[in-house]
């Protein structure tokens, strides 16, 4: 009597999964493909798992030969199929990085002595029994094989369980001491055949927690997501292969989703994704909130791609209802010319993607790739500073035309270090600092030195009012900004009043509440504040109401071409401004006077601070100290 019960059961279970993992977008990687294996010979051990049923029950019609190779298949598959479960794992825990040869050499040996008892050693069959079963040499090595891939499995997972999320870790744990069970069950059962079913429970496991296809499903657009992104990209780098990251960056992305909404971008991403798919079938990934990425690796798809982009821009300007135009660009970078590892993709194609996008397509060059270079290692320089005390203040004095002496200061940072690079203005790395997060502590870092300084050299002894320090609009967004400032000055006993912050217009502008609070505390506590640069951002008049500033500093470019002859109007703009600003009772700084002309026509046109170069340039503790003495 034989009984396909189990298998007829685990057969319907595995064609649904192979059918939902089929039709469903997979990730072109390596582990995919051995699980795809490991599906297809799961499927095959099944089949031969009945097949040898029947055989083995008729055992008066089948050829002893036939009976054989049936039970070789079968044994063999399991084993095969265990051993490429054991595989995938190793490539997920591992990051996909290809093994080298003598490795997986190394991790095939239980494997392969079991192949060579499948095709050489004995095999008998029961069948005096009610169920017919066999047993014998080939049969035991194949299980014991098994038995050191089910422990060789979860002892790879505990190596790597830092890079494995613990649901997923717990679900291949349970699934493989259910198998264990079962298998235990088998071994001293021979009549019970139900090392199917386990298989197929670990198809059903693996397929759930780690290849279910919605888990690489982007859930805003139709696309893969970021992990996704991020898992193809680790197997690419390992193939080895020549490839392209290709990225289609929406340049004016914020801007549409302040006006239309963020749901906007995602119609705007599906429409190209559209495009692009109707153009190559291709796996398309959600890299960043504006960003889809693609991995290339033929160069003729480059073109395509490029086409692509070309009709969807087409096909944008002529809806003409709408009440903007998204605007793009594409950057590409030839891996590994350029980049072999994951990290430098990132940092590439974060540097190309925010660059403003004035060329269509973008391809990194040497030239570029130099570029983002001296990028990079000024980033290093400032990180550095910030952690080996690499930073030194200089002082601008600022002239008064109320006191006629030097009343107050702007501190400007500047790196100790300038051997490695070459002299690099703030007006550099501010920018680069702001960008890299780093920000916040270098503005700490140049705070500290102010409030050390006054407090040391007494300056408010020297007849100086207050030092204005820069704060970049970033670090004006950090809620703890009020906090640390007021520690600094109480840890120095700085009067509050001492200190005067200077925001430039634009972030002043643009930022949000939290500015405004932390502007607000901090003038509750006795800080003052200035409007930096004004002349070059939107020039929001309301805002220098609402938000008070006891100074506006006017910014050079507004200030210099009122000097050029040719420029009539540049002069009407300054008096008025300036006249304004009066009116408004504020006081007015004006930034970079360089000549005795400019200095006393400024003064005439009733501008009360005046900082420049006509006076002196920024300079270090010493000579300002000096400096302040001789005037
Ligand atoms: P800023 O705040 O507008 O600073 C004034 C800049 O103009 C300084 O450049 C100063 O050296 C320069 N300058 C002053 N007088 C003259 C002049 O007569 N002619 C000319 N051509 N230039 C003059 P610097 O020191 O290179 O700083 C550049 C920018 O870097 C600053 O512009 C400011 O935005 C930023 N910065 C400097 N130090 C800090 C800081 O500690 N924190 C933050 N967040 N930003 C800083
Ligand atoms: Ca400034
Ligand atoms: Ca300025």
């Amino acid at each position: 009597m034989y009984d396909f019960k189990f298998q007829i059961a685990s057969m319907a279970v595995m064609a649904i999964i192979v059918i939902a993992y089929f039709i469903n977008e997979k990730l072109p990687l390596m582990s995919t493909k051995i699980f795809s294996a490991f599906m297809i010979v799961s499927a095959c051990e099944l089949f031969f798992d009945m097949a040898t049923v029947y055989t083995i029950n008729h055992l008066d019609s089948v050829s002893p030969m036939v009976n054989r190779l049936f039970h070789q298949f079968f044994i063999g598959s399991l084993d095969v199929a265990i051993y490429l479960l054991y595989l995938y794992v190793v490539m997920h825990t591992n990051h996909q990085k290809r093994m080298p040869l003598w490795e997986i050499g190394l991790r095939s040996v239980p494997l392969a002595i079991a192949m060579l008892m499948v095709v050489f050693a004995p095999l008998y069959y029961n069948v005096e029994s009610k169920i017919h079963y066999s047993y014998g040499p080939m049969a035991t090595t194949v299980y014991v094989s098994i038995a050191i891939y089910i422990v060789l499995i979860p002892a790879q997972i505990c190596v790597h369980r830092e890079d494995i999320a613990p649901k997923k870790k717990h679900l291949i744990y349970a699934g493989l001491g259910l198998w264990a069970a079962l298998a235990l069950v088998q071994l001293f059962h021979p009549t019970v055949l139900i090392s199917s079913l386990g298989l197929t429970l670990m198809v059903i496991l693996v397929f759930l927690s780690f290849e279910n296809p919605k888990e690489f499903a982007d859930n805003q657009v139709e696309a893969l997501n970021r992990q996704a992104y991020h898992t193809v990209m680790a197997d690419m780098i390992a193939s080895k292969r020549r490839f392209y990251v290709v990225s289609i960056v929406i340049d004016n992305a914020r801007y549409i989703q302040d006006v239309m909404g963020f749901a906007e971008i995602s119609n705007i991403l599906n429409s190209i994704i559209q495009s692009l798919r109707s153009e190559q079938k291709m796996a398309i990934y959600h890299s960043r909130s504006n960003v889809l990425s693609i991995f290339v690796e033929e160069e003729h798809i480059l073109t395509s791609l490029e086409q692509a982009m070309n009709h969807w821009n087409e096909k944008c300007q002529r809806v003409e209802e709408a009440a903007f135009q998204p605007t793009y660009h594409m950057d590409v970078i030839e891996c590994p010319k350029y980049a072999s590892t994951e990290d430098d993709i990132y940092y590439l194609m974060d540097y190309m993607n925010a660059r403003p996008g004035n060329q269509l397509v973008c391809s990194l060059d040497d030239e570029m790739y130099e570029e983002i270079k001296h990028f990079h290692a000024i980033e290093d320089l400032v990180d550095d500073a910030i952690r080996n005390d690499g930073f030194e203040v200089f002082y601008q004095p600022i002239y008064s035309n109320q006191t006629h002496t030097f009343s107050s200061a702007e501190a400007l940072v500047r790196l100790k270090d300038s051997a490695s690079l070459g002299y690099i203005s703030p007006e550099v790395f501010i920018p680069i600092a702001e960008q890299k997060g780093m920000i916040k502590q270098l503005g700490n870092i140049v705070f500290e030195k102010v409030c050390r300084f006054a407090s040391e050299q007494k300056l408010w002894e020297l007849g100086v009012h207050y030092i204005e320090v820069n704060i970049s609009g970033i670090q004006g967004m950090d809620r703890g900004l009020p906090e640390t400032l007021q520690t600094y000055m109480e840890q120095y006993k700085i009067e509050p009043s001492f200190i005067n912050l200077e925001i430039t217009e634009t972030a002043a502008v643009g930022a949000g509440e939290i500015l405004q609070e932390n502007m607000q505390k901090l003038r509750n506590y006795g800080c003052h504040f200035s409007m930096d640069d004004f002349g070059t951002g939107y020039s929001n008049l309301s805002q220098m109401v609402t938000v008070q500033f006891e100074l506006i500093k006017l910014d050079k470019s507004l200030i210099w071409p009122a000097f050029d002859q040719e420029h009539k109007e540049a002069e009407i703009i300054l008096d008025s401004c300036i006249q304004m600003i009066n009116q408004l009772n504020m006081h007015i700084v004006a930034e970079g006077v360089e000549t005795k002309e400019q200095m006393e026509a400024l003064s005439a046109k009733g501008v009360t601070y005046l900082q420049g170069y006509y006076f002196s340039r920024p300079i270090c503790e010493g000579h300002y100290l000096q400096y302040l003495q001789m005037h």
